[in-house]
């Protein structure tokens, strides 16, 4: 997961990792060799002696605040760099009618676990191979030293490990528990804070609060819990490290008795002890947030694993298209077909109403137009005098789309208006303002700069559907696709844009309205019928489909 550009930077970081391992071992050198000059043990210069523990002292410190400040830096490029990517796959992931994913738990997918992952790549990592490597020089040191206290040491801290390990894998199982309790708790309290009006009014917020409280409650508990298994962990593993340095200061204390050991060398003793057993309990102690990482590690293999739609570039016509459905099947469920074998043709420049009872697949048909789905049998094709391209992905700056209900982006009028065609200009905007019956965003006191909230706060829902209906205009598809745009509108409003629109655009734009307004099925000059699956074309002829 981290990539080329990541592994190079934890390369550095482990660099920075080894000058400091060498400082150290310096260091335990210069006072193994400062205290035998003292008592006599060694005859050299004490002046110059104590100038280099100065010199080593000073680039220790100074390689101390260079891997921190490194280590900060690569932290916020890795968090950056992954959850682009990631956000990224998730925005380009195949949509079946609906997301896979709570989008409170993608958001805490993207936001906690990419954290914990960044904190693995960045930290964890290069400081368990550091301190490995710490071990292993501080390891080679006091073997050289005293074979005999060298082995002692391992023995005990393995005894401690494996005690402690014991405790692992019921705490992997317990942190994959807390985050996904954690992702339910992300999931309803932003679900609940969307649909506030909703908690104040039906639910009522005292449940809404007490269900809230119940879910921080059952994550307390296995937070709790995992407390537990990591205590005892670390119970096994300050046994071992306190045994280890009992048994070193023992046989340096020994040792001074008989003479075998100098003042110096159980200085060394000493230090060396804290260089052995302290990565080893630090790796110990890494261990279960290694384990903490590896559920955040799956949750975020999952999002990675949500196939994508391909991306083969935008092929937008340059003449005015139509489009062909023909003997079109798909259904959300295997062998529960919602369109079964059907076919239709949304002839260039013309303006048909897709009709028919709630839940006959109106808004199926335009979701396989717009090719956010695939049907299961049959093709669907956008075509013009020149070229044909099938309805996916890559067709679909064809449209100009007006999703149902309240689609404002939080941000200005003119920011939602960019969204859909970033070189929009002054006139652009105010000629879509005006075809969409939405003049009345000019007079406002801020115009075209009125800031609306999330969801278009501040707005109607009528006079947020008007200016949906611009937004979609400024877009440079020619097919221009309404689902039940007006159906908040006044019926005079509704009849201004309908009679607008079909002023304006009509012979120009290929329109479709999904509707179940009769009024808008007036306006238009073919209707596809949902209600018994029949296309007419009105002045012309009447095809059964
Ligand atoms: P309409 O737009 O005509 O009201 P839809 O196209 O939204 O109808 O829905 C057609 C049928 O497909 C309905 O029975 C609906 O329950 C079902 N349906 C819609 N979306 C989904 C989905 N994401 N998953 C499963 N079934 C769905």
């Amino acid at each position: 997961m981290a990539g080329r550009e990541n592994a190079g930077r934890v390369a550095v970081r482990c660099l920075i990792g080894v000058v400091g391992i060498a400082a150290s071992l310096a260091f335990v050198w210069i006072c193994k060799r400062l205290v035998d000059i003292a008592t006599g043990n060694i005859d050299a210069d004490l002046r110059v002696n104590i100038g280099l523990m100065v010199a080593i002292m000073l680039v220790q410190l100074s390689n101390n605040i260079l891997a921190s400040y490194y280590e900060g830096l690569i932290l916020v490029r890795i968090e950056n760099n992954l959850r682009g990517r990631l956000f990224q796959h998730v925005m380009r992931s195949r949509w079946n009618g609906r997301d896979a994913l709570h989008s409170g738990d993608t958001v805490n997918r993207l936001e906690t676990d990419i954290y914990t992952i960044t904190e693995l790549i960045a930290t964890r990592l290069p400081d368990i191979i550091i301190t490995l490597g710490q071990l292993v020089c501080a390891s080679v040191f006091l073997f050289m030293m005293k074979p005999g206290l060298l082995w002692v040491l391992l023995a005990i801290m393995v005894v401690a490990v494996v005690s402690s390990r014991l405790c692992f894998f019921r705490i992997r199982k317990l942190s994959a528990e807390i985050r996904a309790k954690d992702a339910q708790v992300q999931s309803f309290m932003q679900e609940n804070l969307l649909h506030r009006v909703l908690a104040l009014t039906l639910i009522g917020v005292d449940r809404v609060t007490g269900r809230m409280d119940q879910l921080q409650g059952e994550l307390y508990d296995v937070n709790v819990k995992r407390l537990n298994f990591n205590s005892v962990a670390r119970v096994f593993m300050s046994l071992g490290f306190a045994a280890g340095y009992l048994s070193a200061f023992l046989w340096g204390v020994l040792g001074i008795r008989s003479g075998a050991v100098t003042f110096g060398m159980m200085t060394a003793f000493l230090q060396l002890v804290g260089q052995v057993q302290g990565p080893i309990s630090q790796i110990a102690r890494y261990i279960p947030s290694v384990i903490h990482s590896l559920a955040s590690v799956d949750r975020l293999s999952e999002l990675e694993d949500l196939e994508t739609e391909p991306t083969e570039g935008n092929v937008l016509l340059q003449g005015l298209p139509g489009i062909q459905v023909d003997n079109v099947t798909f259904g959300y469920e295997k062998d529960k077909p919602v369109i079964e074998n059907f076919s239709c043709t949304f002839q260039p420049g013309s303006m048909t109403a897709v009709m028919g009872p709630t839940g006959a697949g109106k808004s199926t048909l335009i979701r396989l137009i717009l090719g956010l789905m695939t049907p299961e049998k049959g093709s669907i094709r956008i075509y013009d005098e020149n070229m044909t391209v099938d309805a996916g992905p890559s067709a679909r700056c064809n449209f100009m789309y007006v999703p149902q209900g309240n689609s404002m982006m939080s941000g200005s009028i003119r920011d939602n208006f960019l969204l859909a065609n970033p070189e929009a200009t002054e006139s652009d905007m105010t000629d879509a303002l005006r075809h969409a019956c939405a003049q009345f965003v000019l007079e406002l006191p801020d115009g075209l700069d009125t800031v609306c909230s999330e969801l278009g706060a501040g707005l109607s829902e009528g006079q947020a559907q008007r200016i949906a209906i611009a937004r979609a205009l400024l877009h440079k598809g020619q097919i221009l696709i309404l689902d039940e745009s007006t159906s908040a509108l006044d019926s005079t409003t509704e009849d201004h844009i309908l009679s607008d629109i079909r002023q304006n655009l009509q012979g120009k734009r290929t329109i479709i309205f999904i509707t179940h307004r009769k009024t808008v099925a007036d306006v238009a000059d073919a209707v596809v019928d949902f209600g018994d699956r029949s296309q007419k074309r009105k002045n012309t002829h009447e095809e059964s489909v």
